[in-house]
């Protein structure tokens, strides 16, 4: 299979980047891989360790620029075609609405959501001629008004919706387009407020499987919507929660 991962050197992407790496040596397939980050040694050491199927690509996904050069470059590697688009790399600025800067909402808003429609624009050629499919990584806070961090619901939201339009515009082509939404996760996004102390456990409690995610729990579901057993599913949005957005009504 021959994938573009963005947000790759961490967290839900490398995991990601990894498991079809595990996949492909199970099925006795080349590994075909480009590793999209804006973190240029975070990709290069996962490149050496997944081996010469894996080409590291260093982006600022905010900058349409880099994008349109980093796909091209990627494709190259790749040669042309595309089965697989995840459409992972995310960022968040935590703030309560009133005190949202505009350049900081347009900045997030760049990275989680117009760079995923142009991605998948600059990949659709590709994805076309192989049939591919798309995955789009959102977050319950997309569905769920979170505290404190209404840019990053607002933008999730946007990019779940995003990647069922394309789900309906492009299927046809037949290309599918899927959406996961994890929930809390231990990534480096989540890592220095889920290490304080006690909030791992609180946020396990909350949780109906009793812990917080980890990153190959969404991994799991990626390469699901990527592969052959998901060839009749597009348009979803799956929850990758543990069960939490299930749980949120309180007893009574
Ligand atoms: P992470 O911080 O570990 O990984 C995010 C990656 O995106 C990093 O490697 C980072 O360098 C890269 N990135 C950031 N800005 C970039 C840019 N401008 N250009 C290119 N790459 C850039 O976090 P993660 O939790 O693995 O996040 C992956 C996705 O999962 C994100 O879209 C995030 O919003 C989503 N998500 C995470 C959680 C969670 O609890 N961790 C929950 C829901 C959704």
């Amino acid at each position: 299979m021959r994938t573009i991962v963005t947000g790759a050197a961490s967290g839900i992407g490398r995991a990601v980047a990894r498991r079809l790496a595990s996949d492909a040596a199970r099925a006795g397939e080349d590994l075909r891989i480009a590793l999209l980050d804006i973190d240029a040694s975070g990709v290069d050491d996962l490149a050496r360790e997944l081996g010469p199927g894996a080409l590291a690509v260093q982006v600022d996904l905010g900058r349409d620029a880099s994008l349109v050069q980093a796909v091209s470059t990627a494709l190259d590697h790749l040669g042309g075609g595309l089965d697989g688009l995840v459409s992972n790399a995310g960022v968040i600025s935590p703030a309560p609405l009133k005190d949202v800067r505009a350049e900081v909402w347009d900045r997030d808003f760049s990275i989680n959501t117009r760079a995923c429609l142009r991605l998948a624009q600059e990949c659709y050629e590709a994805l076309r001629g192989a049939r591919g499919s798309i995955v789009v990584t959102a977050s319950v806070s997309g569905t769920h008004p979170t505290a404190d961090v209404g840019a990053y619901c607002s933008n999730k939201a946007a990019v779940s919706m995003l990647a069922r339009q394309i789900a309906r515009e492009w299927g046809p082509d037949g290309i599918r387009c899927n959406v996961v939404s994890p929930g809390s996760t231990f990534t480096g996004m989540t890592r220095a407020g889920l290490e304080k102390p006690g909030v791992m456990e609180r946020r396990g409690a909350q949780v109906p499987l009793g812990r917080v995610g980890v990153p190959e729990d969404v991994a799991a579901v990626v390469a699901f919507l990527l592969g052959p057993d998901a060839a009749y599913v597009s348009g979803a949005d799956i929850p990758v929660d543990g069960g939490w957005t299930a749980a949120l009504m309180p007893k009574v």
